[in-house]
């Protein structure tokens, strides 16, 4: 069965469109390297779309009803965003979940040191990286430091213009005999992601029989990164104990080809379903059954934690809307839960003819042929899938039948080859009707990962689809 490629489908009109979508897509991607990042971009947009934060209406003891819109945001990196329908809670909700983390290298909380000259920032790799892709690139560092006083410091290095850079560095070719002989995963090692931060010492100026004399002193290298630190964001070598700082690739998203079809950035995964979900729940009209739109932390490692879709956050949440509607009862919630459907989005390998026998190409995602619906995930045997009922795919392929959506379905890769989880599977424990969606990737997990702009466009138009029609 081949499925049309959607470039060909588009009108004027379209086409206008989908540039619109791409370049909000590529601004977004640029104000959100980190889920704190993200975050702030998503609560602006919804405050300017009308909604409003649920905890400021809880101790107002508002009320819910049809037509409103609210917010929540757990822990500065996940959020959940409800529009209130017609119907009762009851009869469940619309749901489009993504997430807003992606893999990356987190400082460590004792990070600093010199060695050989080098000032070092020491890290812990965070989700699935192939180590030798974050050596000799230009890098940038995001997030904040948690003061005592309880004040935060928020750093962002690496991406303006005028700003430095860091760089983890590598063997040059002419002594790496010994260093290409080893497995690709132990050619750069996890220890060995450290982040070069400086190369000058902190000169100390001493008088001496009445002489102007310059010094170095013990670590004079670390000495100047700690100076310069406390001049630019006061903060101290302690202050790193609580402080989270992502390094991630530093420069823009920009437009890829000579025919700029697709964008080449950091982070897509799973930044392109967050988007393209929240875009399409900024943009929905009125509707029956209430729609919601879950973005969430930590599923690159798992879904675990406070701000992971393992937490109770969700349910709590979904929770207190029902309560503030009038009608909550533990049975109307989980009435509600398990009456409800989701497209749990996420990246999909793209097709990449390179690297063509690790997919079967009769079903992989292929970049350009639009939403990508993958009934199961899972390595081997399924295992970690969240398998969509069959049923439920009938009525997906009615909706986007009817709304023109283009939807292509696929499998990660070849069957014995691996796989992967997404966050399908912990909002299927609810019983409710949930199928993994997303967006061809190709380089997923590299530091620039690509995707194709009608595939975005795509998906947006997939989503509000799912959230008018379902
Ligand atoms: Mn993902
Ligand atoms: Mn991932």
């Amino acid at each position: 069965m081949e499925r049309k490629n959607v470039w060909e489908t588009y009108n004027a009109h379209q086409l206008e469109e989908l540039e619109a979508h791409a370049l909000r897509y590529r601004e977004f991607l640029d104000r959100g390297k980190t889920e704190r990042e993200c975050i702030d971009y998503i609560v602006n947009s919804a405050k300017e779309a009308g909604y409003r934060e649920l905890q400021t209406l809880i101790e107002e003891k508002a009320t819910l009803k049809k037509g409103d819109k609210v917010y929540a945001v757990w822990m500065n990196k996940s959020i959940i965003l409800f529009q209130i329908g017609e119907k009762p809670l009851e009869e469940g909700m619309n749901i489009l979940g993504a997430h807003i983390d992606s893999p990356r290298l987190d400082i460590k909380q004792n990070p600093l040191y010199e060695e050989g000259g080098f000032a070092y920032l020491d890290t812990h790799y965070y989700g699935g990286v192939k180590k030798y892709q974050w050596v000799t690139l230009p890098l940038a560092i995001h997030g904040v430091v948690m003061k005592k006083d309880g004040t935060t410091v928020e750093i962002h290095v690496g991406d303006d213009e005028e700003d430095p850079v860091f760089f983890v560095s590598d063997l040059l070719v002419h002594l790496a005999a010994e260093q290409l002989e080893k497995k690709a995963a132990k050619v750069i090692e996890g220890e060995a992601l450290d982040v070069i931060i400086g190369n000058k010492p902190l000169l100390l100026q001493q008088e001496q029989e009445g002489e102007e004399k310059k010094e170095v002193g013990k670590e004079a290298v670390k000495q100047g990164i700690l100076a310069i630190l406390k001049e630019a964001y006061h903060i101290e070598e302690e202050d790193f104990i609580s402080a989270e700082l992502e390094v991630v690739p530093a420069g823009k998203a920009r437009e890829a080809g000579f025919d700029r079809s697709m964008i080449l950035a950091y982070g897509q995964d799973d930044r392109v379903c967050a988007f393209s979900s929240l875009e399409a729940m900024l943009e929905l009209k009125e509707t029956e059954k209430t729609a919601c739109c879950i973005l969430v932390d930590k599923e690159e490692i798992g879904s675990v934690g406070a701000t992971g879709m393992k937490s109770r956050f969700f349910e709590n949440m979904v929770a207190e809307v029902m309560n503030l509607m009038g009608g909550y009862s533990e049975l109307a919630l989980r009435r509600c839960l398990s009456a409800s459907k989701m497209l749990s989005s996420d990246v999909s390998s793209a097709f990449d003819p390179s690297y063509a026998s690790s997919f079967d190409k009769k079903n992989v995602a292929y970049m350009g042929k639009g939403l990508v619906l993958n009934k199961f995930t899972g390595a081997r045997g399924k295992s970690g899938s969240n398998d969509a009922n069959a049923e439920y795919l009938a009525q997906l392929r009615a909706i986007f039948e009817k709304e023109q959506v283009h939807f292509q379905t696929a499998e990660l890769g070849r069957v014995d080859l691996g796989g992967g989880g997404t966050i399908a599977y912990i909002l299927a424990r609810y019983g409710m009707d949930v199928i993994d969606s997303g967006v061809a990737v190709l380089n997923m997990h590299s530091p620039w990962e690509a995707t194709n702009k009608a595939d975005v466009y795509e998906a947006k138009r997939g989503y509000a689809a799912f959230l008018k029609n379902t």
